[in-house]
């Protein structure tokens, strides 16, 4: 089934070094590998399993891993390769994931001629303390430096991640880098929980009492003062997680919470074309085998039933701050939402944690830092 509009994911698994806290399918950087892989992904555009033959491509998203510490050529190939498979929006939003340190004027004056025009930067924090205990490459000093250089470059659409709950992160700590990347004039802003594999460097190292993470209701408190401050500032929360200054929300990312289909391609990468989401082969080195053999690198995928599309948009719509209408989705399914629904949702409005405007429900800011709890009941 062709569809309208369509989102592209590229994932790029390398970086300068492993992150303490990480769980995102990433490796150190191999150049030889790097270059393989590369090659693997122009390899499975050409194999075209599972994309759509017809429609056009809103959003193409290159991230990782760190992206930015590929040649830039690499990106303007693969921008180059999809205009070339398919059909790409005048105003398609091309985004790439950057980190401090692994940029350069001429990496950042490639990208935007090859039509880059969103870099969101793994920030952080702007306290060098919680980025040294976090085991991050860069300094603070290195993520204002990344701005400067992408401004000069004309990119303008810029984005930063900043985490909550870092090790050596304290109210102040905390306070000066939400001030910081408020005042830094970027668009978007994107506040994570640190959310720690047990398995991880950092997680094993807190499990034998060589690190202590800040008291989780303490980093709630933050998160919630967070939001207050930069609605003060003028940025629009949209979602549990991002804020952004009106008219720079990710579209990217807009669509997974909206269920809109993205194809994606590399190791690890999940597609979903509106009735089935599949996933890659995760190892980077079989991933490239696999391609260089011939063979699709599907690991795994389903159809999505009924059912089950119906909790992913309960859970999903409601990460927005739009939440969801609910007499829209029950006249959209033809039957009404189960028992079972109505009456989480009512104990959940009950207990502050989803406000309801007529049949529009939404999370409220208490109901947010329980969201997991919440969507327990809809999986
Ligand atoms: S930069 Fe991101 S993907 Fe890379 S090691 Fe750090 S957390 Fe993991």
């Amino acid at each position: 089934m062709p569809q309208a509009e369509f989102g592209l994911y590229f994932h790029l698994p390398f970086c300068l070094s492993r992150c303490r806290y990480c769980h995102f399918n990433s490796v150190v950087y191999d150049a030889p590998l790097e270059a393989r892989y590369a090659a693997a992904l122009l390899g499975e555009m050409n194999l075209g399993a599972g994309t759509p033959e017809g429609g056009r491509v809103n959003s193409v998203y290159f991230g990782g891993g760190t992206p930015s510490l590929l040649p830039a050529r690499r990106i303007a190939v693969l921008v180059d390769a999809c205009r070339g498979r398919f059909r790409l929006a005048d105003d398609c939003e091309i985004s790439l994931e950057a980190n401090p340190g692994t940029l350069s004027p001429e990496k950042a004056a490639l990208w935007c001629s090859a039509g880059v025009n969103r870099v969101s930067i793994g920030a952080q924090s702007f306290s060098d303390r919680e980025l040294a205990a976090a085991g991050r490459a860069h300094t603070a000093a290195m993520t204002f430096e990344a701005l400067a250089l992408l401004r000069k470059s004309g990119l303008d659409n810029l984005s930063l991640d900043l985490m909550l709950g870092l090790p050596q992160q304290t109210r102040r700590s905390w306070r000066h880098t939400l001030e910081a990347a408020a005042a830094s004039g970027v668009a978007h802003l994107s506040l994570y929980m640190l959310d720690l594999d047990e398995e991880c460097p950092l997680g094993t190292m807190v499990r034998e009492g060589k690190v202590t993470l800040p008291d989780e209701d303490e980093t709630a408190d933050l998160y919630a003062e967070s939001v207050e401050y930069l609605a003060g500032c003028g940025f629009e929360q949209y979602e549990i997680s991002n804020f952004s200054r009106p008219g720079r929300r990710s579209r990217h990312n807009l669509k997974y919470w909206r269920r809109e289909p993205v194809f994606a391609f590399g190791a690890g990468a999940c597609s979903f074309d509106g009735r089935r989401r599949s996933m890659n082969e995760s190892g980077v080195e079989e991933y490239c085998r696999r391609i260089e053999s011939g063979q699709n690198p599907e690991a795994g995928g389903e159809t999505v039933d009924d059912a089950r599309a119906l909790s992913e948009t309960l859970f999903l719509s409601l990460r927005l701050t739009e939440g969801l209408d609910l007499d829209r989705l029950a006249a959209a399914r033809g039957v009404p939402l189960p028992e079972a629904y109505v009456a989480a949702i009512d104990e959940f409005c009950a207990q502050g944690w989803i406000e309801r405007r007529r049949s529009r429900v939404r999370l409220t800011v208490p109901g947010m830092l329980v969201a997991n709890e919440i969507f327990q009941t809809f999986v």
